[in-house]
């Protein structure tokens, strides 16, 4: 970039990468082949971008900010690089044609929006390769029982296969974020982990379970606008002890739950 290249915009979330052996790895894991359709989010300098166009991928890149628009446009000129500048949560993603690859160094205050959007879009994209606030990728792959286990946690592992690739240090960006990152793969699976009736039901019966985690199950749902005799008839159809706080409850629990309600 040249000395004219913008400042960082810290409410953008502007840490921009600056190691290439991260780069590299970022690459690797995305698998990315010559003619391959990759989405990125927030190209920002362009050090995942000019790497994904080496590989031959044709790159959707959207990022917000027109002064990092503009330079990209004229450092990047590219016919495989199609520049939007434009909102990513507010992209209709499902104009691009399937399937493609997300590749995105996110911004952290973005990250767990733009993941929830992206799962609804899952069925049209075959592989993300993010990187993460380090808190939010230990959130995605933890499992019932541990203490990241959260709304994130149900939801992506209902629709997709994910790991942490690796954890990347703050010196790798300029200037410095104030967390740690980690590098996720996630593939979206082409049915539901666990079978549901009502996903919007699941959906509403997870959040109000996470509303209050101190809260015995019960309470929270019914705090969360479930009529508490359906509740309790549901879960004592089901055999699930009325006591047990929401974050025990494992996905096919969730799942089990959500049908008998539904009935
Ligand atoms: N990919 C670059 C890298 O690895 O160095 C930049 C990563 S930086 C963490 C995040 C980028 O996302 C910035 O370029 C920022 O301007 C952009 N961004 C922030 N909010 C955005 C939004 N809502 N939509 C699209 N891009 C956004």
């Amino acid at each position: 970039m040249t000395e004219t290249t913008p400042r960082p915009r810290k409410s953008w979330g502007q840490n921009f990468l600056i190691d290439y052996n991260i780069q590299r790895k970022i690459l690797d894991t995305a698998e990315i082949g010559p003619g391959e359709r990759v989405v990125e989010i927030g190209p920002g300098r362009g050090i995942l971008t000019t790497g994904l166009l080496e590989r031959g991928a044709e790159v959707l890149a959207i990022e917000i900010d027109p002064l990092l628009v503009a330079t990209l446009r004229q450092e990047i000129p590219s016919p495989h690089l199609h520049l939007i500048q434009e909102d990513a949560l507010q992209y209709p993603y499902h104009q691009i044609p399937s399937p493609y690859k997300v590749v995105a160094n996110l911004p952290y205050y973005l990250s767990t929006p733009l993941l929830f959007r992206l799962l609804e879009e899952r069925q049209r994209i075959s592989r993300m390769v993010l990187m993460l606030q380090k808190e939010v990728a230990e959130r995605l792959v933890a499992p019932v029982g541990e203490k990241n286990y959260s709304v994130l946690s149900v939801m992506a592992q209902l629709y997709a296969d994910i790991r942490i690739a690796f954890h990347v240090s703050r010196g790798c960006f300029r200037p410095r974020p104030d967390v740690d990152s980690s590098v996720i793969s996630l593939t979206p699976l082409p049915h539901p982990r666990v079978s549901i009736r009502d996903e919007a039901l699941f959906r509403r019966i997870v959040r109000g379970a996470f509303g209050h985690r101190r809260k015995r199950l019960a309470n929270a749902l019914a705090d969360a606008g479930f009529p508490r005799d359906q509740v309790e008839a549901a879960l004592r159809k089901i055999g699930l002890d009325p006591t047990r706080r929401g974050e025990t409850l494992s996905l096919a629990e969730f799942a089990l739950l959500a049908d008998t309600l539904f009935d």
